[in-house]
């Protein structure tokens, strides 16, 4: 007998523990399938040494329960994986989550049965569930991606992506480790486990701009106000353009002196965290010649930090420029290339041509290189934005495939539902501002929105909900129009396109950059008018 749910969830992480809360809140039945063997999502795999917030803490946090944000200490600023994770498992404990979590539930397939209504859910080791809606709480950072790279297999030590490092660790100390990546994970890894290896190689395609975290521990008194003033906080980034603390500098940069917006970027450096980059002049994502200049003041600060010149030269990015991308979080990361066994292997003078069993060959002036391992790291990111998505067979009215109507880019309305797929919705799909959201900020508006419709649904009788196709081409062409006059909008090697390391699904750019109050205002609108651009039936 199939077990039927008002309600699946897919995923079990910051989306789908809430998107659970709601719905059993809105009195739905719900169930949720989650890959991994526990909650947490995003902080449930990604436990390779170093792996913490760029999002200040208190600021990530859930904030539709006072009670929890009283029983709950943030002990950092930027806490790591662990106590995320335990934050993550706490929250599931309070409101009894996990008895609708089905664990190591892979979903395999979603498939609309039209005469019933109904989504038919399978796993891939054969469970199956009926529902009338599905919300894919799949993350738009969680399809992990390895390298086109030959021989993968063949390596004789611990191969291992980052998102998948074991519970138990792995020995690194005085060990041979390659990385492979120069992202925010690998900034995270290289400078946590490089005073411990024996020799550590990086092997860099592209340097980005990193930012200090300026990380420190919250002290007791500081704790008790920042529980105070819990709600301020969140106001706070419901306001700002990414839902983070900062706030854009009011203040036209190019009307000040250079030596004054020096001064300001010497100031946002040491504030740490994303305030470089988010509480800066708004110009910063729009005029060349500014981002130019903070380019050339975070270029010095490399030069000044990294001992050989050549080194820091290939640390200093070329490719695009400060702001474009989202910039890693760092500590002592440029001080690992100080370190007499840290090496750099820059991918672009010297490639990789394939892994052996001993290591990593490159090609080296014509010459044929091999690097010698025991540990290999991949640190080579996700597909980001769809890729969980499209790694489901999801077939909605007359056999659509999602991954077929999405062959030359994702078609959304509002990011949350596609035309063709009744009752199908995306926490975080492509087309909302994810990529520059610190995320709960996002989930909690998405998760609420799309509980909102759902009952708007009941209320009337209805038995579907389906975005309708005018609205999604209207909103989809909304999204690249939003990217224009933005530098991020010339960077077409960045994951906000869609770009993977194979270079696949590259072309269609993804997000919603009008910011995150603009998106809480649309969603707003359309709720208010009975939920327009959306057809029930
Ligand atoms: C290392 C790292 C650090 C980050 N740091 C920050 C930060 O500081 N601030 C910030 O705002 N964001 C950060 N992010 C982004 C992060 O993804 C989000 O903060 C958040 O975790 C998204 O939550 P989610 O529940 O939507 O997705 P996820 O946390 O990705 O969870 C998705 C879940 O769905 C499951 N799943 C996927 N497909 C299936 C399937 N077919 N069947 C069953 N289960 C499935 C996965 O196993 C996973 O558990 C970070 C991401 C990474 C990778």
């Amino acid at each position: 007998m199939i077990k039927q749910f008002d309600a699946v969830v897919i995923g079990a992480g910051v989306s789908g523990l809430y998107a659970l809360y709601k719905l059993r809140e809105a009195g739905l039945s719900a169930r949720a399938f989650e890959a991994g063997d526990g909650v947490g999502g995003t902080w449930y795999w990604n436990r390779y040494p170093g792996a913490r917030f760029d999002s200040e803490s208190y600021s990530y946090q859930y904030s539709f329960s006072r009670e929890l944000i009283e029983e709950w200490d943030w002990s950092e600023e930027f806490v790591g994986q662990p106590e995320i994770e335990r934050y993550l498992n706490h929250v599931a404990d309070k409101f009894d989550l996990r008895r609708d979590v089905e664990f190591s539930a892979r979903v395999q397939s979603v498939t609309w049965d039209d005469a019933a209504q109904l989504w038919n859910l399978r796993t891939e080791d054969g469970r199956a569930a009926r529902a009338r809606f599905v919300l894919a709480a799949t993350g738009f950072m969680s399809a992990h991606q390895y390298p086109d790279i030959a021989g993968r297999d063949d390596f004789a030590g611990i191969g291992v992506h980052t998102a998948r490092w074991p519970r138990e660790g792995i020995e690194l100390s005085g060990k041979r480790v390659a990385v492979i990546g120069s992202g925010a994970t690998a900034v995270q890894i290289i400078q946590t486990i490089a005073p411990e290896v024996g020799h550590l190689a990086v092997f860099q395609r592209t340097a980005n701009w990193c930012t200090p975290l300026r990380n420190h521990a919250i002290a007791p008194a500081a704790q008790r106000d920042l529980k105070r003033r819990a709600q301020d906080v969140f106001d706070l980034c419901n306001e700002t353009y990414a839902g983070f603390i900062h706030k854009f500098d009011p203040r036209k940069g190019s009307e000040l002196s250079r030596e004054a917006r020096w001064a300001h970027y010497e100031q946002l450096h040491q504030r740490g965290g994303f305030a470089l980059w988010l509480a800066n002049f708004a110009e910063v994502f729009t005029d060349r010649e500014m981002a130019a200049e903070v380019s050339e003041f975070l270029a010095a600060k490399i030069r000044a930090r990294v001992r050989d010149p050549r080194i820091a030269e290939k640390l200093v990015p070329t490719d695009h420029l400060f702001g474009t991308k989202r910039p890693p979080g760092e500590k002592d990361y440029y001080e690992a290339f100080n370190l007499d066994h840290v090496e750099l292997v820059d991918l672009r003078e010297t490639p990789i041509e394939r892994i052996v069993p001993a290591g990593i060959e490159t090609r080296d002036d014509g010459a044929t290189r091999l690097h010698e391992f025991d540990v290999i790291v991949y640190a080579t990111g996700f597909r980001a934005m769809t890729g969980e998505l499209m790694r489901i067979d999801i077939v909605g009215r007359d056999g659509l495939n999602l991954n077929d109507k999405w062959a030359d880019g994702p078609l959304t309305n509002l990011g949350v539902q596609f035309a063709g797929f009744p009752n199908f919705f995306a926490i975080l799909g492509p087309h909302n501002p994810a990529a520059f959201c610190n995320i709960t900020r996002c989930v909690e508006s998405n998760v609420d929105w799309i509980v909102g419709c759902i009952e708007h649904l009941r209320a009337g009788g209805h038995s579907t909900v389906e975005a309708n196709a005018a609205a999604e081409q209207a909103w989809t062409q909304r999204c690249y129009d939003s990217a224009s006059g933005f530098l991020f909008a010339d960077v077409r090697n960045s994951w906000f396109f869609g770009y993977h390391n194979d270079g696949g699904e590259q072309g269609r750019f993804l997000v919603f950059t009008e910011g995150v109050p603009a998106y809480r205002r649309i969603f707003a609108e359309a709720a208010a008018s009975g939920y327009a651009g959306f057809e029930f039936n």
